[in-house]
Protein backbone atom coordinates (compact mmCIF):
# COMPACT_ATOMS: atom_id res chain seq x y z
CA UNK A 1 0.00 0.00 0.00
CA UNK A 2 2.50 2.28 0.98
CA UNK A 3 6.61 1.67 0.43
CA UNK A 4 9.24 3.31 2.30
CA UNK A 5 11.17 6.17 0.90
CA UNK A 6 14.74 5.85 -0.04
CA UNK A 7 17.84 7.87 -0.14
CA UNK A 8 19.47 8.09 -3.31
CA UNK A 9 21.15 10.14 -5.33
CA UNK A 10 19.05 13.40 -7.45
CA UNK A 11 17.55 12.92 -10.70
CA UNK A 12 19.04 15.74 -12.06
CA UNK A 13 20.44 18.96 -11.52
CA UNK A 14 19.03 22.28 -12.07
CA UNK A 15 20.06 26.28 -11.40
CA UNK A 16 20.14 26.52 -7.17
CA UNK A 17 17.65 29.06 -5.71
CA UNK A 18 18.97 31.25 -3.13
CA UNK A 19 18.25 31.60 0.24
CA UNK A 20 19.61 32.94 3.61
CA UNK A 21 18.92 30.02 5.70
CA UNK A 22 17.19 26.89 4.65
CA UNK A 23 15.24 24.61 7.07
CA UNK A 24 14.60 21.03 6.51
CA UNK A 25 11.03 19.82 7.67
CA UNK A 26 8.20 21.30 8.81
CA UNK A 27 6.71 19.80 12.30
CA UNK A 28 7.16 21.49 15.71
CA UNK A 29 10.78 21.95 15.01
CA UNK A 30 10.70 23.49 11.65
CA UNK A 31 7.33 25.78 12.18
CA UNK A 32 8.58 27.52 15.02
CA UNK A 33 12.12 27.89 13.53
CA UNK A 34 10.83 29.82 10.75
CA UNK A 35 9.21 32.13 13.36
CA UNK A 36 12.14 33.26 14.79
CA UNK A 37 14.31 33.48 11.54
CA UNK A 38 12.23 35.90 10.03
CA UNK A 39 12.23 38.10 13.02
CA UNK A 40 16.08 38.74 12.08
CA UNK A 41 15.05 39.37 8.19
CA UNK A 42 16.42 36.51 6.99
CA UNK A 43 14.78 34.89 3.51
CA UNK A 44 14.24 31.43 4.69
CA UNK A 45 12.46 28.64 2.92
CA UNK A 46 11.14 25.18 4.68
CA UNK A 47 11.22 22.20 2.62
CA UNK A 48 9.04 19.47 3.49
CA UNK A 49 8.80 15.75 2.58
CA UNK A 50 5.09 15.70 3.27
CA UNK A 51 1.67 17.78 1.82
CA UNK A 52 1.82 19.19 5.37
CA UNK A 53 2.73 20.79 8.43
CA UNK A 54 2.97 18.49 11.57
CA UNK A 55 5.46 16.21 10.99
CA UNK A 56 4.65 13.33 13.42
CA UNK A 57 1.45 14.38 13.70
CA UNK A 58 0.83 14.65 9.49
CA UNK A 59 2.58 11.39 9.12
CA UNK A 60 1.17 9.01 11.99
CA UNK A 61 -2.42 8.61 11.17
CA UNK A 62 -3.06 5.36 12.32
CA UNK A 63 -5.84 4.19 14.66
CA UNK A 64 -5.52 5.42 18.29
CA UNK A 65 -2.13 7.95 18.03
CA UNK A 66 -2.38 10.24 20.22
CA UNK A 67 -0.37 12.13 23.10
CA UNK A 68 1.65 10.62 26.03
CA UNK A 69 2.38 14.49 27.19
CA UNK A 70 -0.58 15.89 28.56
CA UNK A 71 -2.00 18.24 26.12
CA UNK A 72 -1.53 21.16 27.55
CA UNK A 73 2.09 20.90 28.25
CA UNK A 74 2.80 20.08 24.65
CA UNK A 75 1.47 23.25 22.68
CA UNK A 76 4.04 25.72 22.14
CA UNK A 77 4.32 28.21 24.67
CA UNK A 78 5.32 31.63 22.74
CA UNK A 79 2.18 33.05 22.24
CA UNK A 80 -0.29 34.24 24.32
CA UNK A 81 -2.61 34.56 21.92
CA UNK A 82 -2.41 31.40 20.70
CA UNK A 83 -2.92 29.83 24.36
CA UNK A 84 -6.37 31.96 24.47
CA UNK A 85 -7.42 30.62 20.91
CA UNK A 86 -6.95 27.16 21.22
CA UNK A 87 -8.67 24.71 23.29
CA UNK A 88 -7.58 20.85 24.28
CA UNK A 89 -10.77 18.35 23.97
CA UNK A 90 -8.74 15.77 26.03
CA UNK A 91 -5.80 15.58 28.77
CA UNK A 92 -4.47 13.26 25.86
CA UNK A 93 -5.32 14.57 22.23
CA UNK A 94 -5.78 12.23 19.33
CA UNK A 95 -4.07 12.87 15.90
CA UNK A 96 -6.53 14.50 14.17
CA UNK A 97 -6.68 17.67 16.88
CA UNK A 98 -3.05 17.59 17.08
CA UNK A 99 -2.43 17.96 13.28
CA UNK A 100 -5.37 20.59 13.29
CA UNK A 101 -3.47 22.46 16.05
CA UNK A 102 -0.34 22.72 13.71
CA UNK A 103 -2.47 23.81 10.51
CA UNK A 104 -3.89 26.99 13.14
CA UNK A 105 -0.40 27.76 13.89
CA UNK A 106 0.95 27.38 9.76
CA UNK A 107 -2.23 29.57 8.94
CA UNK A 108 -2.03 32.06 12.04
CA UNK A 109 1.69 33.35 11.59
CA UNK A 110 1.19 32.92 7.82
CA UNK A 111 4.17 30.25 7.34
CA UNK A 112 2.78 28.10 4.56
CA UNK A 113 4.41 31.54 2.09
CA UNK A 114 7.97 29.77 3.01
CA UNK A 115 7.09 26.30 3.09
CA UNK A 116 7.87 24.31 -0.06
CA UNK A 117 5.79 20.79 0.33
CA UNK A 118 6.61 17.36 -1.25
CA UNK A 119 9.99 18.83 -1.61
CA UNK A 120 12.19 15.44 0.24
CA UNK A 121 15.65 16.74 1.12
CA UNK A 122 18.15 14.18 -0.73
CA UNK A 123 21.43 16.03 0.17
CA UNK A 124 23.32 18.33 1.30
CA UNK A 125 26.55 19.10 0.63
CA UNK A 126 29.09 22.09 2.21
CA UNK A 127 30.99 24.39 -0.26
CA UNK A 128 34.29 25.72 1.65
CA UNK A 129 35.16 28.57 -0.56
CA UNK A 130 31.70 30.24 -1.22
CA UNK A 131 30.57 29.57 2.66
CA UNK A 132 27.04 28.15 1.74
CA UNK A 133 25.33 24.69 1.91
CA UNK A 134 24.09 23.30 -1.65
CA UNK A 135 20.94 21.26 -1.07
CA UNK A 136 19.10 19.15 -3.55
CA UNK A 137 15.89 17.68 -3.48
CA UNK A 138 14.73 14.51 -5.36
CA UNK A 139 13.77 15.78 -8.05
CA UNK A 140 16.88 17.52 -8.56
CA UNK A 141 15.83 21.21 -7.51
CA UNK A 142 18.81 22.88 -5.83
CA UNK A 143 18.89 25.79 -2.80
CA UNK A 144 21.85 27.06 -2.14
CA UNK A 145 21.98 28.77 2.12
CA UNK A 146 24.50 30.08 4.05
CA UNK A 147 22.62 28.33 6.83
CA UNK A 148 21.53 24.82 7.45
CA UNK A 149 19.18 24.04 9.93
CA UNK A 150 17.71 20.59 10.39
CA UNK A 151 13.81 19.76 11.86
CA UNK A 152 13.76 16.58 10.58
CA UNK A 153 12.82 14.59 14.03
CA UNK A 154 13.89 12.19 16.03
CA UNK A 155 11.32 9.61 15.59
CA UNK A 156 10.40 10.32 11.54
CA UNK A 157 12.54 7.59 9.85
CA UNK A 158 10.14 4.11 9.50
CA UNK A 159 11.59 1.39 9.35
CA UNK A 160 10.15 -2.20 8.22
CA UNK A 161 11.20 -5.71 9.29
CA UNK A 162 13.42 -7.53 7.06
CA UNK A 163 11.64 -10.21 6.13
CA UNK A 164 11.11 -11.96 2.87
CA UNK A 165 8.49 -11.63 1.22
CA UNK A 166 7.26 -8.20 1.96
CA UNK A 167 5.96 -7.46 -1.32
CA UNK A 168 4.70 -10.02 -2.24
CA UNK A 169 1.27 -9.31 0.44
CA UNK A 170 -1.56 -9.23 -1.94
CA UNK A 171 -3.75 -7.08 0.38
CA UNK A 172 -3.31 -3.68 1.67
CA UNK A 173 -0.15 -3.26 4.55
CA UNK A 174 0.84 0.11 5.84
CA UNK A 175 3.72 1.06 8.47
CA UNK A 176 2.07 2.78 10.69
CA UNK A 177 4.08 5.79 10.74
CA UNK A 178 3.00 6.00 6.93
CA UNK A 179 -0.69 5.66 7.39
CA UNK A 180 -2.78 6.74 4.02
CA UNK A 181 -4.65 9.96 4.47
CA UNK A 182 -8.00 7.87 2.87
CA UNK A 183 -7.36 5.38 5.84
CA UNK A 184 -7.79 1.83 6.37
CA UNK A 185 -11.21 0.12 7.31
CA UNK A 186 -10.47 -2.90 9.69
CA UNK A 187 -14.59 -3.93 9.93
CA UNK A 188 -14.82 -7.75 9.29
CA UNK A 189 -10.95 -7.59 8.69
CA UNK A 190 -8.39 -10.53 9.49
CA UNK A 191 -5.92 -8.33 10.67
CA UNK A 192 -1.98 -8.79 11.35
CA UNK A 193 -0.37 -6.47 14.03
CA UNK A 194 3.35 -6.59 13.76
CA UNK A 195 5.39 -5.50 17.08
CA UNK A 196 3.66 -3.82 20.21
CA UNK A 197 6.14 -0.90 20.64
CA UNK A 198 4.14 2.66 21.57
CA UNK A 199 2.43 2.96 18.40
CA UNK A 200 1.68 -1.28 17.64
CA UNK A 201 0.13 -0.68 21.63
CA UNK A 202 -2.12 2.29 20.45
CA UNK A 203 -2.98 1.10 17.08
CA UNK A 204 -3.82 -2.69 18.63
CA UNK A 205 -6.36 -1.21 20.96
CA UNK A 206 -8.64 0.46 18.12
CA UNK A 207 -8.00 -1.86 15.66
CA UNK A 208 -9.30 -5.15 18.04
CA UNK A 209 -12.65 -3.22 17.97
CA UNK A 210 -13.94 -3.61 15.00
CA UNK A 211 -11.59 -6.32 13.27
CA UNK A 212 -12.91 -9.58 12.95
CA UNK A 213 -10.02 -11.02 13.96
CA UNK A 214 -6.72 -9.33 15.00
CA UNK A 215 -3.59 -11.36 15.52
CA UNK A 216 -0.13 -9.49 17.29
CA UNK A 217 3.31 -11.12 16.27
CA UNK A 218 5.07 -9.48 19.59
CA UNK A 219 8.68 -9.78 19.57
CA UNK A 220 8.87 -8.39 22.98
CA UNK A 221 6.59 -7.16 25.01
CA UNK A 222 6.79 -3.63 27.03
CA UNK A 223 6.09 -2.85 30.37
CA UNK A 224 2.77 -0.80 30.04
CA UNK A 225 1.15 1.48 32.00
CA UNK A 226 -2.39 3.30 32.26
CA UNK A 227 -2.66 6.95 30.43
CA UNK A 228 -6.11 7.67 32.14
CA UNK A 229 -6.80 9.47 29.50
CA UNK A 230 -10.69 11.85 29.77
CA UNK A 231 -12.16 14.85 28.14
CA UNK A 232 -11.16 18.56 29.17
CA UNK A 233 -14.18 20.25 29.52
CA UNK A 234 -14.86 23.84 28.69
CA UNK A 235 -14.82 24.77 32.54
CA UNK A 236 -11.16 22.86 32.94
CA UNK A 237 -9.67 24.04 30.28
CA UNK A 238 -10.16 27.57 31.39
CA UNK A 239 -8.51 26.83 34.73
CA UNK A 240 -5.84 25.45 32.45
CA UNK A 241 -5.34 28.47 30.85
CA UNK A 242 -5.30 30.33 33.47
CA UNK A 243 -2.40 28.25 34.94
CA UNK A 244 -0.60 28.38 32.22
CA UNK A 245 2.73 30.40 33.32
CA UNK A 246 2.97 28.49 36.49
CA UNK A 247 2.36 25.06 34.16
CA UNK A 248 5.32 26.16 31.56
CA UNK A 249 7.29 27.15 35.04
CA UNK A 250 7.12 23.57 36.10
CA UNK A 251 8.10 22.17 32.89
CA UNK A 252 10.95 24.42 32.68
CA UNK A 253 12.24 23.04 36.45
CA UNK A 254 11.69 19.25 36.19
CA UNK A 255 14.10 17.03 34.71
CA UNK A 256 12.31 15.77 31.51
CA UNK A 257 10.28 18.71 31.18
CA UNK A 258 6.87 17.17 31.74
CA UNK A 259 4.48 18.07 34.15
CA UNK A 260 5.70 15.00 36.08
CA UNK A 261 8.96 15.07 38.25
CA UNK A 262 10.78 12.45 40.21
CA UNK A 263 10.44 12.16 43.34
CA UNK A 264 13.19 12.75 45.48
CA UNK A 265 12.60 9.88 47.83
CA UNK A 266 14.95 6.84 47.32
CA UNK A 267 12.48 3.31 47.31
CA UNK A 268 14.38 1.90 50.35
CA UNK A 269 13.57 5.03 52.60
CA UNK A 270 9.85 4.24 52.81
CA UNK A 271 8.24 1.55 54.13
CA UNK A 272 6.80 -1.40 51.70
CA UNK A 273 3.43 0.05 52.45
CA UNK A 274 4.17 3.64 51.94
CA UNK A 275 5.84 2.05 49.11
CA UNK A 276 2.93 -0.20 47.28
CA UNK A 277 0.96 3.20 48.42
CA UNK A 278 2.79 5.79 46.54
CA UNK A 279 2.87 2.92 43.16
CA UNK A 280 -0.96 2.07 43.57
CA UNK A 281 -1.14 5.85 43.19
CA UNK A 282 0.65 6.36 40.45
CA UNK A 283 -0.96 3.43 38.44
CA UNK A 284 -4.28 5.02 39.08
CA UNK A 285 -2.79 8.57 37.85
CA UNK A 286 -2.34 9.69 34.67
CA UNK A 287 0.35 9.89 32.24
CA UNK A 288 4.30 9.57 32.55
CA UNK A 289 3.39 9.75 36.17
CA UNK A 290 4.41 6.28 36.75
CA UNK A 291 7.92 6.28 34.71
CA UNK A 292 8.75 10.27 35.13
CA UNK A 293 7.45 10.79 38.76
CA UNK A 294 8.95 7.90 40.36
CA UNK A 295 11.28 7.04 42.70
CA UNK A 296 14.75 8.52 42.15
CA UNK A 297 16.89 5.03 42.22
CA UNK A 298 14.08 3.50 40.23
CA UNK A 299 15.94 3.51 37.07
CA UNK A 300 19.59 3.04 38.68
CA UNK A 301 19.18 0.45 41.49
CA UNK A 302 18.99 -2.47 40.32
CA UNK A 303 16.91 -4.14 43.22
CA UNK A 304 14.29 -1.02 43.21
CA UNK A 305 13.63 -1.27 39.75
CA UNK A 306 13.18 -5.39 40.19
CA UNK A 307 10.15 -4.82 43.07
CA UNK A 308 8.76 -2.01 40.73
CA UNK A 309 8.94 -4.20 37.79
CA UNK A 310 7.23 -6.38 39.93
CA UNK A 311 4.35 -4.12 40.95
CA UNK A 312 3.58 -3.82 36.81
CA UNK A 313 4.11 -7.51 36.52
CA UNK A 314 1.26 -8.55 39.03
CA UNK A 315 -0.93 -5.85 37.39
CA UNK A 316 -0.45 -7.42 34.05
CA UNK A 317 -1.41 -10.87 35.78
CA UNK A 318 -4.71 -9.50 37.31
CA UNK A 319 -5.67 -7.69 33.66
CA UNK A 320 -4.91 -10.47 31.77
CA UNK A 321 -7.42 -13.99 31.90
CA UNK A 322 -4.80 -16.56 30.47
CA UNK A 323 -2.13 -17.06 32.65
CA UNK A 324 -0.12 -18.02 29.69
CA UNK A 325 -0.87 -15.10 28.01
CA UNK A 326 -0.24 -12.82 30.55
CA UNK A 327 3.39 -14.14 31.14
CA UNK A 328 3.72 -13.15 27.33
CA UNK A 329 3.19 -10.14 28.14
CA UNK A 330 5.67 -9.51 30.94
CA UNK A 331 8.85 -8.56 29.81
CA UNK A 332 11.81 -10.51 30.85
CA UNK A 333 14.77 -9.04 29.16
CA UNK A 334 14.52 -5.43 30.63
CA UNK A 335 13.18 -3.72 33.86
CA UNK A 336 10.33 -1.26 33.99
CA UNK A 337 11.34 2.27 32.53
CA UNK A 338 14.41 1.44 30.88
CA UNK A 339 12.67 1.14 27.44
CA UNK A 340 10.28 4.11 26.67
CA UNK A 341 6.84 3.06 28.38
CA UNK A 342 3.80 2.79 26.20
CA UNK A 343 0.95 3.96 28.02
CA UNK A 344 -2.42 2.01 27.13
CA UNK A 345 -6.15 2.39 27.34
CA UNK A 346 -7.56 -0.92 27.92
CA UNK A 347 -4.33 -2.82 25.79
CA UNK A 348 -4.31 -6.04 28.16
CA UNK A 349 -7.80 -6.30 27.80
CA UNK A 350 -7.36 -6.72 24.52
CA UNK A 351 -6.23 -10.06 24.50
CA UNK A 352 -9.35 -11.28 26.95
CA UNK A 353 -11.03 -10.46 23.79
CA UNK A 354 -12.05 -13.73 21.89
CA UNK A 355 -11.65 -12.23 18.09
CA UNK A 356 -7.94 -11.19 19.32
CA UNK A 357 -4.79 -13.46 19.32
CA UNK A 358 -1.08 -12.89 20.79
CA UNK A 359 1.84 -14.68 19.01
CA UNK A 360 5.52 -14.61 20.24
CA UNK A 361 7.94 -14.50 17.22
CA UNK A 362 10.52 -15.35 20.12
CA UNK A 363 8.35 -18.70 20.15
CA UNK A 364 7.58 -18.48 16.37
CA UNK A 365 9.69 -16.78 14.30
CA UNK A 366 7.98 -14.99 11.36
CA UNK A 367 10.36 -16.81 8.29
CA UNK A 368 8.47 -14.62 5.58
CA UNK A 369 5.49 -12.79 3.82
CA UNK A 370 3.50 -14.50 1.90
CA UNK A 371 0.80 -13.59 -0.95
CA UNK A 372 -2.13 -14.13 1.37
CA UNK A 373 -0.90 -13.33 5.00
CA UNK A 374 2.60 -14.71 6.61
CA UNK A 375 4.38 -18.19 7.79
CA UNK A 376 6.06 -18.20 11.11
CA UNK A 377 8.10 -21.36 11.76
CA UNK A 378 5.00 -23.04 12.95
CA UNK A 379 2.56 -22.47 10.71
CA UNK A 380 0.99 -20.31 7.27
CA UNK A 381 -1.39 -17.17 8.42
CA UNK A 382 -4.17 -16.09 6.03
CA UNK A 383 -4.87 -12.34 6.59
CA UNK A 384 -6.68 -9.21 4.74
CA UNK A 385 -4.59 -6.57 5.96
CA UNK A 386 -0.80 -6.29 7.54
CA UNK A 387 0.24 -3.19 9.71
CA UNK A 388 3.72 -3.00 10.40
CA UNK A 389 4.21 -1.39 13.75
CA UNK A 390 7.58 -1.54 13.73
CA UNK A 391 9.11 1.65 14.75
CA UNK A 392 11.66 4.08 13.69
CA UNK A 393 15.60 4.46 12.53
CA UNK A 394 15.43 6.48 15.86
CA UNK A 395 17.44 9.78 16.43
CA UNK A 396 20.30 9.43 13.79
CA UNK A 397 18.12 7.68 11.15
CA UNK A 398 16.71 10.94 9.45
CA UNK A 399 19.80 12.29 8.97
CA UNK A 400 21.26 8.87 7.64
CA UNK A 401 18.71 9.40 4.94
CA UNK A 402 20.34 12.84 3.51
CA UNK A 403 23.71 12.51 2.02
CA UNK A 404 25.33 15.24 4.17
CA UNK A 405 28.39 16.49 3.45
CA UNK A 406 30.46 18.93 5.61
CA UNK A 407 33.85 20.56 5.17
CA UNK A 408 36.33 18.34 2.79
CA UNK A 409 33.52 16.44 1.85
CA UNK A 410 33.40 14.21 4.74
CA UNK A 411 29.90 12.59 5.01
CA UNK A 412 28.06 12.90 8.38
CA UNK A 413 26.99 9.41 8.61
CA UNK A 414 30.72 8.39 8.63
CA UNK A 415 31.23 10.74 11.20
CA UNK A 416 29.00 9.44 13.42
CA UNK A 417 30.08 5.72 12.90
CA UNK A 418 29.70 4.38 16.35
CA UNK A 419 27.91 7.18 17.64
CA UNK A 420 26.26 10.50 17.37
CA UNK A 421 28.85 13.13 18.29
CA UNK A 422 27.89 16.76 18.40
CA UNK A 423 28.21 20.02 20.45
CA UNK A 424 25.09 20.39 22.71
CA UNK A 425 23.06 18.53 20.36
CA UNK A 426 23.04 21.14 17.84
CA UNK A 427 26.43 21.67 16.07
CA UNK A 428 29.06 19.30 14.83
CA UNK A 429 32.49 20.28 13.96
CA UNK A 430 33.39 19.93 10.49
CA UNK A 431 29.71 20.96 9.52
CA UNK A 432 29.93 24.96 9.28
CA UNK A 433 26.44 26.27 10.46
CA UNK A 434 24.51 23.53 10.25
CA UNK A 435 22.54 23.64 13.08
CA UNK A 436 20.18 20.76 14.59
CA UNK A 437 16.48 20.75 16.27
CA UNK A 438 16.18 18.23 18.51
CA UNK A 439 19.62 16.59 17.19
CA UNK A 440 21.41 13.76 18.85
CA UNK A 441 22.41 14.47 22.90
CA UNK A 442 20.32 17.39 23.20
CA UNK A 443 17.54 17.57 26.04
CA UNK A 444 14.26 15.50 24.68
CA UNK A 445 11.42 14.89 27.25
CA UNK A 446 8.26 16.67 26.35
CA UNK A 447 9.66 17.53 23.28
CA UNK A 448 8.14 20.96 22.36
CA UNK A 449 9.47 22.70 25.72
CA UNK A 450 13.06 21.51 24.36
CA UNK A 451 12.07 22.54 20.41
CA UNK A 452 11.27 26.77 22.15
CA UNK A 453 14.37 26.63 24.17
CA UNK A 454 16.78 25.28 20.98
CA UNK A 455 15.11 27.11 18.44
CA UNK A 456 15.31 30.51 20.24
CA UNK A 457 19.26 29.42 20.87
CA UNK A 458 20.15 28.84 17.20
CA UNK A 459 18.51 32.15 16.37
CA UNK A 460 20.23 34.32 19.32
CA UNK A 461 23.08 32.46 17.86
CA UNK A 462 22.29 33.83 14.59
CA UNK A 463 21.81 37.13 15.60
CA UNK A 464 25.47 37.24 17.39
CA UNK A 465 26.81 36.16 14.21
CA UNK A 466 24.63 39.10 11.89
CA UNK A 467 25.31 41.70 15.02
CA UNK A 468 29.24 41.45 14.37
CA UNK A 469 29.07 40.03 10.41
CA UNK A 470 30.68 37.36 10.84
CA UNK A 471 29.38 34.96 8.31
CA UNK A 472 30.65 30.88 9.48
CA UNK A 473 29.95 29.37 12.89
CA UNK A 474 31.47 25.65 13.82
CA UNK A 475 31.88 23.72 16.55
CA UNK A 476 35.47 23.36 17.48
CA UNK A 477 36.46 19.46 17.77
CA UNK A 478 37.70 20.39 21.54
CA UNK A 479 34.12 21.63 22.62
CA UNK A 480 32.27 18.54 20.70
CA UNK A 481 34.80 16.21 22.49
CA UNK A 482 34.02 17.53 26.07
CA UNK A 483 29.79 17.85 25.33
CA UNK A 484 30.02 14.22 24.79
CA UNK A 485 32.40 13.14 27.82
CA UNK A 486 29.47 14.97 29.49
CA UNK A 487 26.86 12.81 27.50
CA UNK A 488 29.03 10.17 28.81
CA UNK A 489 29.14 11.00 32.18
CA UNK A 490 25.29 12.02 32.66
CA UNK A 491 24.45 7.95 31.13
CA UNK A 492 26.71 6.64 33.41
CA UNK A 493 24.82 4.14 35.92
CA UNK A 494 21.61 3.73 33.66
CA UNK A 495 20.12 0.70 33.99
CA UNK A 496 18.48 1.36 30.41
CA UNK A 497 22.14 1.44 28.84
CA UNK A 498 21.95 -2.28 29.35
CA UNK A 499 19.25 -2.59 26.96
CA UNK A 500 18.72 -2.85 23.61
CA UNK A 501 16.46 -0.32 22.78
CA UNK A 502 16.08 3.15 20.23
CA UNK A 503 17.19 4.75 22.92
CA UNK A 504 20.59 3.36 22.77
CA UNK A 505 20.98 3.35 19.34
CA UNK A 506 19.96 -0.64 18.23
CA UNK A 507 17.38 -1.23 15.82
CA UNK A 508 18.28 -4.73 14.57
CA UNK A 509 16.68 -4.06 11.43
CA UNK A 510 18.81 -1.13 10.43
CA UNK A 511 22.01 -2.53 8.80
CA UNK A 512 24.94 -1.06 11.01
CA UNK A 513 22.91 -0.58 14.61
CA UNK A 514 23.34 -3.49 16.29
CA UNK A 515 25.88 -2.20 18.79
CA UNK A 516 24.62 0.26 21.78
CA UNK A 517 25.48 3.37 21.63
CA UNK A 518 25.09 6.80 23.55
CA UNK A 519 22.74 8.41 21.50
CA UNK A 520 20.09 10.39 23.98
CA UNK A 521 21.61 13.13 26.52
CA UNK A 522 20.16 11.75 29.72
CA UNK A 523 21.24 14.71 32.21
CA UNK A 524 18.09 16.83 33.12
CA UNK A 525 16.79 19.79 30.97
CA UNK A 526 17.24 22.57 32.98
CA UNK A 527 21.28 20.87 33.56
CA UNK A 528 21.56 21.35 29.81
CA UNK A 529 19.99 24.42 29.32
CA UNK A 530 22.04 26.63 31.97
CA UNK A 531 25.07 25.07 29.87
CA UNK A 532 23.69 26.30 26.60
CA UNK A 533 22.79 29.85 28.58
CA UNK A 534 26.63 29.71 29.83
CA UNK A 535 27.56 29.39 26.28
CA UNK A 536 26.07 32.32 25.25
CA UNK A 537 26.78 34.36 27.75
CA UNK A 538 30.28 33.97 27.63
CA UNK A 539 30.27 34.90 24.04
CA UNK A 540 30.28 31.27 22.10
CA UNK A 541 33.98 30.51 22.46
CA UNK A 542 33.02 26.91 22.12
CA UNK A 543 32.59 27.82 18.27
CA UNK A 544 34.95 29.32 15.95
CA UNK A 545 34.26 31.89 13.57
CA UNK A 546 35.08 33.14 10.41
C1 LIG B 1 3.51 8.29 17.33
C2 LIG B 1 4.34 9.30 18.06
C3 LIG B 1 3.86 9.88 19.22
C4 LIG B 1 4.62 10.83 19.89
N1 LIG B 1 4.13 11.39 21.05
C5 LIG B 1 4.85 12.32 21.68
C6 LIG B 1 4.36 12.95 22.88
O1 LIG B 1 3.28 12.65 23.36
N2 LIG B 1 5.15 13.88 23.46
C7 LIG B 1 6.35 14.25 22.96
O2 LIG B 1 6.99 15.12 23.52
N3 LIG B 1 6.82 13.69 21.84
C8 LIG B 1 6.11 12.75 21.19
N4 LIG B 1 6.60 12.19 20.05
C9 LIG B 1 7.87 12.67 19.49
C10 LIG B 1 7.58 13.72 18.39
O3 LIG B 1 8.27 13.32 17.26
C11 LIG B 1 7.96 15.13 18.85
O4 LIG B 1 7.14 15.50 19.92
C12 LIG B 1 7.80 16.25 17.81
O5 LIG B 1 6.73 16.02 16.97
C13 LIG B 1 9.05 16.43 17.04
O6 LIG B 1 8.86 17.50 16.15
P1 LIG B 1 9.93 17.78 15.03
O7 LIG B 1 9.41 18.89 14.22
O8 LIG B 1 11.27 17.94 15.65
O9 LIG B 1 10.00 16.43 14.20
P2 LIG B 1 8.87 15.72 13.34
O10 LIG B 1 7.53 16.00 13.87
O11 LIG B 1 9.29 14.30 13.21
O12 LIG B 1 8.98 16.44 11.92
C14 LIG B 1 10.07 16.24 11.08
C15 LIG B 1 9.65 16.63 9.69
O13 LIG B 1 10.80 16.60 8.86
C16 LIG B 1 10.43 16.09 7.61
N5 LIG B 1 11.62 15.51 6.99
C17 LIG B 1 12.42 14.54 7.46
N6 LIG B 1 13.40 14.27 6.58
C18 LIG B 1 13.21 15.09 5.53
C19 LIG B 1 13.87 15.28 4.30
N7 LIG B 1 14.94 14.56 3.96
N8 LIG B 1 13.40 16.22 3.45
C20 LIG B 1 12.31 16.97 3.76
N9 LIG B 1 11.62 16.81 4.92
C21 LIG B 1 12.07 15.89 5.78
C22 LIG B 1 9.38 15.04 7.92
O14 LIG B 1 8.56 14.81 6.81
C23 LIG B 1 8.64 15.67 9.06
O15 LIG B 1 7.52 16.36 8.64
C24 LIG B 1 5.88 11.21 19.38
C25 LIG B 1 6.37 10.61 18.22
C26 LIG B 1 5.62 9.65 17.57
C27 LIG B 1 6.17 9.04 16.32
Amino acid sequence: MTAIHKAGAPIEETPAVDFDAIVIGAGMSGMYQLLRLRELGLRVRVLEAGTEVGGTWYWNRYPGARFDSESYSYGYSFSQELLDEWDWSEQFSSQPEIQRYCKLVADKFDLRPDIQFSARVASAHYDEDGQFWMIALFDGTRYRARFMITAIGLLSAPTMPRFEGIDDFQGPWCHTGLWPKTGIKFHGKRVAVIGTGASGVQAIQEIAKTACHLTVFQRRPNWCTPLHNRPIPKEEMAEIRAGYPELFQLCRETSACFIHNIDPRGTFEVTEEERLAFWEERYAGQGFGIWQGNFRDMLTDREANRLMSDFVANKIRQRVRDPKTAEMLIPKDHGFGTRRVPQETHYYEVYNRPNVTLVSMLEEPIERITQTGLRTSAQDYEFDIIVYATGFDAVTGSFDRIDIRGAGGQRLKDKWTGGPKTFVGVTVDGFPNMFMIMGPHAALGNNPRSIEYNVEWIRDLIRYMQDRGLTVSEARPGSVAEWHAFVEEKADGLLANEIDSWMTGVNMNVEGKQTRTIVRYSGTAPEYRAKCNDVAAGGYRELSFI
